[in-house]
């Protein structure tokens, strides 16, 4: 049985580099049939790792990554060969690849030749040896390089938010060390500074609050039309336990959704907007508006905002930046439910690029079928809302007596 894992292992790590090897190709010949229809160079390439990334269940983001190893890696042969022969997998290759990415091509290939692991120098190493081994090979190489990936670590500055449990969350700030530093003893003199004046929560406690506080510029840092909370109005209005969605989080739990919609409900400057929305019975759809405007009018908006909730791109799970017409306005497609989906910038970029197409297609809950300039084509399904069947076609649990069961939409703002 360990043969055989270990013997899956180099199977794995073979079809690895044979993607890798087959995306390189894939890409000039997806660049080639580009300039033959007359795209100019700088857009040669676009929408390419966009298809590998839908081809190996992947976002674009990472498929756009794993094509940037897979180009790199036919500059180290070394490498190359030591992850078809299973010495290194794909995600140590990812990581030399990483710490070389600053060096001219030269200097890469030296840092390969230097490193050979496919003799079996690297055998026994783990990610960290790797990585180190890798640096003092590129430093010695140029030692500016130092400075240029320090540029470039800087360029790569950003926040982001995550779930943490029991319905809390961490948002992480990557930046420069200096104004990491200067943010975290602003939070740290302000801890100090209350506590002093006798503020009995703790340097955590304080540090926290007024890190939302000066963020949003408003205590307990709800301000804006910031928070849309989907819940039905079961677990609104009867104590019911089924979950409700908060855009940007994720499933959170009813009683706390009840929580955060009715705190502060007295509070002169904090109004509270229910929305209906109606869906229907069985798919948990939501039920359509139309519009005859070409832009999306707001209220259209946030009915693509709920329903699609993030991109449409299968595994793109970044925010919506784009409501887009799946059926371009160009091409007779009407501004409506059916005919809308929230994209992010980089799908609604690839969408707009030559050979892709999309269309709606029927079905329970709404659906868009991309096909590819390869001729392949994949189904995105809006996700189900709170209280919604998973699965397509499956009927939910209870029969309601009515014809339309309700969702709600909760905006909590300033007025
Ligand atoms: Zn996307």
């Amino acid at each position: 049985m360990i043969d055989q894992i270990r013997a899956l292992e180099d199977l794995k790590c073979l079809a690895g580099a044979r993607q890798a090897e087959t995306a390189v190709a894939f890409d000039l010949s997806q660049r080639q049939e580009q300039a033959d229809a007359g795209v100019p160079v700088a857009g040669q390439g676009a929408g390419t790792a966009a298809q590998i990334a839908l081809a190996r269940r992947e976002s674009p983001a990472k498929g756009s990554r794993l094509l940037g190893l897979a180009k790199a890696l036919t500059g180290m042969p070394h490498t190359f060969t030591a992850f078809r022969g299973g010495l290194l997998n794909e995600w140590r290759a990812t990581l030399i690849v990483k710490e070389t990415i600053c060096l001219t091509p030269g200097d890469r290939a030296g840092v390969d030749e230097e490193l050979a692991a496919d003799t079996g120098a690297l055998d026994g190493a783990g990610d960290k040896a790797i990585i180190a081994a890798v640096r003092a090979a590129a430093y010695r190489r140029d030692p500016a390089s130092v400075a240029k990936r320090a540029a470039r670590a800087v360029s790569e500055r950003c926040v982001s938010l995550r779930p943490a449990p029991d319905t809390m969350t961490y948002l992480t700030a990557l930046l420069p060390v200096a104004q990491g530093v200067a943010a975290y003893a602003a939070l740290t003199k302000e801890a100090g500074t209350a506590r002093a004046a006798g503020d009995d929560r703790s340097r955590g406690q304080v540090m926290a609050d007024t890190l939302v506080e000066r963020l949003t510029g408003t205590p307990g840092g709800i301000s804006g039309v910031q928070i849309q909370l989907v819940m039905t109005d079961r677990s609104l209005l009867h104590a019911d336990a089924e979950p409700a969605r908060l855009p940007g989080y994720g499933t959170i739990p009813a009683a706390w959704a009840r929580e955060i919609a009715l705190t502060g409900a007295g509070d002169k400057d904090l109004a509270l907007w229910v929305r209906r929305l109606y869906t229907a019975p069985g798919s948990g759809e939501l039920v359509a508006m139309d519009s005859t405007a070409r832009l999306f009018p707001a209220g259209l908006k946030r009915f693509l905002q709920v329903r699609d909730n993030t991109c449409r791109t299968p595994y793109c799970d970044a925010p919506i930046r784009h409501h887009d017409h799946i059926t371009s306005w160009h091409h007779g497609g009407p501004t409506s439910a059916d005919n809308g989906q929230g994209l992010c910038e980089a799908c609604n970029h690839t969408k707009e690029t030559p050979g892709w197409t999309a269309v709606t297609t029927p079905g329970p809950r709404h659906t868009v079928a991309t096909t590819t300039p390869t001729g392949h084509t994949y189904n995105s399904t809006a996700p189900p809302l709170p209280g919604s069947p998973m699965r397509q076609g499956h009927a939910h649990g209870k029969q309601s007596g009515h014809s339309q069961e309700r969702r709600l939409a909760l905006a909590r703002a300033t007025p």
